[in-house]
């Protein structure tokens, strides 16, 4: 796979795929605009070397219909205003107008394209879209990881029809982290895994235990986990199809030496809710009727202390729910923990960004992955195919 950096990009036209599917509020402003600063320090870079660069994105799910809320129009002065410069829209993605806007460029200018999704092509990774879109531009650039799990005519298909194609700065990072992580780490190599369900992470579990030196389970799933040893866990959330699955992963573990830690302890509450009576237990003493929502000091120290050896440590999900302040410190504290360590630190998935943007500790970590599925799918084992297609 070629990098933007390795490809001469000076006066040429390009296409650059973004993910600036940022949220927005019902008067259409941008409330959020961490996904455009992710993708400036391609676009600055491009600029620098003179490029003529053509911005394009999805924004939500239109489903091949134009549809007004999902115009990425006020996205171009939010980006105009982080690039210091003008930043024209075009309202499409192809077409006559598309391209005399391209024709008309000239070297460092930018524009933004209307929503890819606005065409139907561009889910159904359709040849003939990706051809036009591929018809704008002498070199394509992929940094749009978030969306490299699901193959789009503006991900997969278009590099069958640009001259040239590579993969952005944000792209870049996103693999080489994750590689240095989970295929050549530093050991002790940590896994943390948290969230609700066991049944959305079967195939990272089987997969990740093939590597890791030691396995931390926290947050929800941590009970189907807890049930299968013969533990009691009352109303915690629990998915009794998942018993077996939970068995096979610890056999798994102890064949092939990883340490897998449980929590030993937890907060339990009678609801999911901030003002519900709550108390600490021994994980062995969850009453009937009372559910856990967070691991408790002794799994937070335990899990600390293996985070504090690790050399490399990659997290996914929650240890508890989070978003209620009661149930946030077992989350909290290990990303202190995490933060201190020295260790190569990933964190990736949805709610644990959030969870460590929260802290005001994101500059500890290593690297935040923009990418929930995508992150997903990478520690499943998987290719990606938006990645696999540069290669
Ligand atoms: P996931 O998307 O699978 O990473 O799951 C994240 C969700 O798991 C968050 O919304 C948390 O509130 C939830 N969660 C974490 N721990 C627990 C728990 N002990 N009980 C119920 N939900 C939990």
């Amino acid at each position: 796979m070629k990098y933007l950096d390795q490809i001469d990009v000076s006066g040429k036209k390009v296409f650059v795929r973004v993910d600036f599917n940022v949220p927005m509020d019902k008067a259409g402003n941008v409330t959020d605009d961490t996904r455009i600063r992710a993708g400036l320090p391609t676009i600055n870079y491009l600029r620098e070397k003179k490029a003529k660069v053509i911005v394009a994105s999805h924004l939500g799910r239109p489903k091949g219909k134009r549809v007004d809320e999902f115009s990425l129009k006020p996205v171009a002065p939010v980006l105009a205003g982080l690039l210091k410069t003008d930043v024209a829209f075009i309202d499409d993605c192809t077409g006559e107008k598309t391209h005399a806007a391209v024709n008309a460029m000239q070297p460092g200018e930018v524009i933004l394209l209307e929503n890819l999704r606005f065409h139907p092509g561009e889910d159904k990774n359709d040849d003939a879209f990706a051809r036009e879109l591929a018809s704008l531009c002498d070199v394509y650039i992929n940094d749009a990881f978030a969306v490299a799990h699901r193959s789009a005519a503006s991900n997969t298909a278009i590099t069958k029809f640009a001259p040239v194609s590579a993969a952005g700065f944000l792209l870049k990072n996103e693999i080489e982290y994750f590689n240095k992580a989970m295929k050549d780490p530093a050991r002790p190599l940590v896994a943390i895994i948290g969230g609700a369900k066991v049944s959305d992470k079967i195939k990272l579990l089987e997969n990740i235990i093939d590597n890791v030196d030691c396995l931390l389970v926290g947050g929800g799933m941590a009970f189907t986990f807890l049930k299968a040893s013969g533990i009691s866990v009352g109303n915690s959330i629990c998915e009794n199809d998942m018993l077996e699955l939970a068995r096979r992963i610890m056999d798994k573990a102890k064949a092939k030496n990883v340490r897998l830690l449980l929590p030993t302890d937890t907060l339990i509450a009678q609801a999911p809710s901030a003002d519900a009576e709550r108390n600490i237990v021994n994980i062995r003493d969850i009453p009937d009727g009372w559910m856990g929502l967070d691991i408790g000091p002794a799994t937070i120290a335990s899990f600390s202390d293996a985070v504090n050896e690790a050399k490399t440590i990659v997290w996914n999900g929650p240890l508890g729910m989070f978003e209620l302040v009661p149930f946030s410190s077992g989350t909290f504290k290990l990303v202190d923990a995490v933060a201190q360590s020295g260790a190569l630190s990933i964190v990736g998935g949805g709610d644990t960004d959030t969870a460590v943007h929260k802290t005001g500790k994101s500059d500890k970590i290593s690297y935040i992955s923009t990418g929930g599925g995508a992150f997903l799918e990478l520690l499943e084992g998987k290719t990606l195919p938006a990645v696999a297609a540069l290669g």
